[in-house]
């Protein structure tokens, strides 16, 4: 677990004047990675770094040899069209590039005028998937959810009695994931009222989102190894938000035996910054089950786990319908809540994939699950905060929504906030549902 050193300090500053404003997501505490290029321009992808509203060009800031050391291999591979290559290279790596990029742009350093002509406005600039997704698991981590959802589902059994033993996953499909600004059509498929004797195939009418966090993975494990709960976070390069599209009338036709399938694998959208496990150091929170539950099997427990496994991230969803587009209303908060809820931690994620001896590897995506807090109001899905669709939410415009329409944006946000701690942030996802194909 990544601690404390002098890339953390909240007194430090940058030369670039925006990462000192105290508001942005990315000051010289965050330094988060991510594939760009300039806005519609057909230059290569390559890695950049955040820091206030500039991007450093890793590759331009390669080519002008800016990072020496134990930092150049990973300054090298953070140079490339995906950061594969960087994710694989480990923590330790990971790290040093952190530690010279700090040094690199805090205020009175040498290194100024070089790196100065590498940045590139984030205004300017237009992001890709920061990694070849070669396999995507989606967990079920917060019990909130699971339980809200399980009593939709199944009244009379809401949490299955696995539950609390297993951190529940499925295999997910990668091909469908996309960066923020990602529009999608309506997807159809098939759909069975319960009143109805066959199913129909038609347009999703009850579109939901899921609010999560996605864990992409840095250092891989061989096949037939697992990764044990102390090293589980060595293999997490970092963060991004995370929106799971979900169609809630083809998901309960087929969910089972095999659990979810069409119902989420036609979009799922990520935020281009990932923010690292070290950069998220100041904001770790205990981890622990209550008292009265099952506490964790052996291989999923540790004191690291216990004492620091939780991370103390604040996430919200808000909705831009088009009317509040045309009107340039701004979009409205829909939920709130926090990843400390959640009921496993990313470390036991990572072991409790790999206890099989599954092999990991540098850029799969983990989805953490729908994060829904303990109350009705930090519900992560339109699914729970309308009760399965019978209480529309109102939005300040005078709008209501039971599901998405078309037309509509949602967008998340996520930061982290601490006293003593320089407060760092995520930057937005977002995406957008389009009519269906044909109508
Ligand atoms: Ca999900």
């Amino acid at each position: 677990m990544p601690t404390l050193n002098e890339t953390h300090d909240p007194k430090l500053t940058s030369w670039v004047a925006s990462a000192n404003d105290g508001r942005t997501d990315f000051p010289i505490q965050n330094l988060p990675f991510a594939v760009f290029r300039r806005q519609g321009s057909q230059e290569a992808w390559r890695g950049g770094v955040a820091i206030g509203d500039q991007i450093v060009d890793m590759a331009a800031a390669a080519q002008a040899g800016v990072f020496q050391g134990d930092a150049a291999a990973p300054a090298q591979a953070a140079a490339e069209s995906t950061l594969n290559q960087l994710m694989g290279l480990g923590a330790a790596a990971a790290s040093a590039l952190r530690r010279a990029l700090s040094q690199a742009l805090r205020t009175g350093s040498a290194q100024q005028g070089a790196l100065q002509a590498c940045l590139v406005p984030q205004a300017e600039a237009e992001y890709t998937l920061p990694a070849r997704i070669g396999d995507y698991t989606d967990f079920y981590t917060s019990v909130h959810h699971a339980t809200n959802i399980g009593r939709l589902f199944r009244p009379d059994n809401p949490l299955l009695p696995n539950y609390k033993w297993v951190p529940i996953g499925y295999h997910g499909r990668a091909s469908s994931i996309g960066i923020s600004g990602q529009a999608f059509k309506r997807p159809k498929g098939q759909v069975k009222p319960p009143e109805a004797d066959t199913p129909v195939v038609k347009p999703s009418a009850r579109m939901d989102i899921e609010l999560e966090l996605g864990v992409f993975v840095g250092r891989a494990n061989a096949l037939g190894e697992p990764i044990g709960i102390e090293q589980a976070e060595s293999h997490i390069f970092g963060l991004v938000l995370f929106n799971d599209w979900s169609a809630r009338d083809i998901q309960p036709w087929e969910y089972q035996p095999l659990g979810p399938f069409l119902s989420k694998n036609f979009a799922s959208t990520i935020s281009p910054w990932i923010v690292t496990m070290e950069a998220l150091a100041p904001f770790r929170t205990p981890f622990a089950h209550p008292e009265d539950d099952p506490q964790p099997l052996p291989y999923l427990s540790s004191t690291g786990n216990s004492t620091a496994g939780g991370l103390d991230i604040e996430l919200e969803a808000l909705i831009e319908t088009a009317q509040m587009r045309a009107a340039h209303a701004g979009p409205a908060r829909i939920t709130h809540t926090n990843y400390r809820h959640a009921y496993w931690t990313a470390a036991q994620m990572v072991t409790h994939h790999t206890v099989n001896g599954c092999n990991l590897q540098p850029g799969d995506l983990l989805g953490t699950g729908t994060l829904s807090g303990p109350t009705l109001d930090q519900a992560c899905a339109l699914i729970e905060l309308t009760t399965g669709g019978k209480n529309p939410i109102q939005l300040p415009n005078g709008e209501q929504r039971t599901w998405l329409e078309d037309g509509d944006t949602v967008i998340l946000r996520g930061w982290c906030q601490r006293e003593g701690a320089a407060r760092i942030g995520f930057g937005e996802c977002t995406g957008t549902v389009l009519p269906a194909q044909g109508g």
